[in-house]
């Protein structure tokens, strides 16, 4: 197995919940970790605790609706550790609802954060991935790329959307980059945080409570797609609580 040593694992979304708990792990296997997100508070903090244990880290305030937020986090591996390797877009919110409420600023966020910011990702990292001849993206989805229910209708099409747009980039990358998809289901994270319907977010945070998993789950799995020999390209990995139907 190729060990996570000096890998540099650049990360959106990584101040909390998924992200917060894959940057600890990969920090604590020797990864180096460019943090990524909105809160300068909760990555700076972050990245002292990673320094502080002997780790490396850097940081950079990045909302991924913007372009040049993205060239900036790329930017900031290659200036700081030399390469990327690893570009895990994991930013993402769930403001979710049904469609007859029409909360459809909800529905532009939703595709600004899930979809376009993953795009910006990919326009940041595919040249650079190109240039250095070697490159991974882990993106993550949810289970609700896979199958839908009500409430849940744009927030699975744009995780519909990061699956289909995974898998036609895993399709053209070649035999040197890597395209994984982590498709996660009920994860115990801040992310009902988002949520702008207050019925919806304390239905969801009621079921959290009651089944989800810990975002550590979720942090093994990405570890293990990108541990892997540069040959062995995991294409999806779907993690859910045993208790989720
Ligand atoms: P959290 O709310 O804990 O984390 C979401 C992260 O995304 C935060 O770090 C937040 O940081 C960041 N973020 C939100 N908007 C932006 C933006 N515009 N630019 C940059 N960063 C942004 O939730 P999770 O850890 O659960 O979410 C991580 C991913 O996992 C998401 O893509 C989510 O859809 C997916 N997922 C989660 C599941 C769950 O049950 N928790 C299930 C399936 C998938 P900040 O606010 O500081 O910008």
């Amino acid at each position: 197995m190729q060990k996570l040593k000096d890998k540099v694992v650049a990360i959106t979304g990584a101040s909390s919940g998924i992200g917060e708990a894959t940057a600890l792990l990969l920090a604590q296997s020797g990864a180096k970790v460019v943090l990524g997100a909105r809160r300068s508070d909760r990555l700076e903090a972050l990245a002292k605790r990673i320094v502080d244990a002997g780790g490396d880290a850097a940081f950079a305030v990045t909302d991924v609706t913007q372009r040049s937020d993205l060239v900036r986090l790329v930017t900031l591996a290659r200036d700081r550790f030399g390469q990327l390797d690893v570009l895990l877009s994991n930013a993402g919110i769930a403001p979710i609802s049904r469609l007859d409420e029409l909360r459809v600023d909800d529905w532009e966020a939703m595709i600004d954060v899930n979809l376009k910011g993953l795009l910006f990702g990919i326009a940041a990292a595919l040249p650079v991935f190109r240039q250095q001849g070697f490159g991974h993206f882990v993106n993550v989805a949810s289970t609700s790329g896979i199958v839908t229910t009500p409430t849940m209708a744009v927030y699975s099409a744009t995780k519909m959307g990061v699956r289909a747009i995974s898998e036609g980039l895993r399709q053209e990358a070649g035999p040197s980059l890597r395209v994984t998809i982590i498709s996660p289901g009920f994860v115990q994270t801040g992310l009902a945080n988002s949520m702008t319907n207050p019925e919806m977010k304390a239905q969801i945070n009621n079921k959290m409570t009651e089944i989800a998993i810990s975002p550590d789950a979720i942090a093994r799995a990405i570890a293990f797609a990108i541990e892997q020999p540069p040959e062995v390209d995991v294409n999806e990995i779907i993690v859910r609580p045993t208790a989720q139907s």
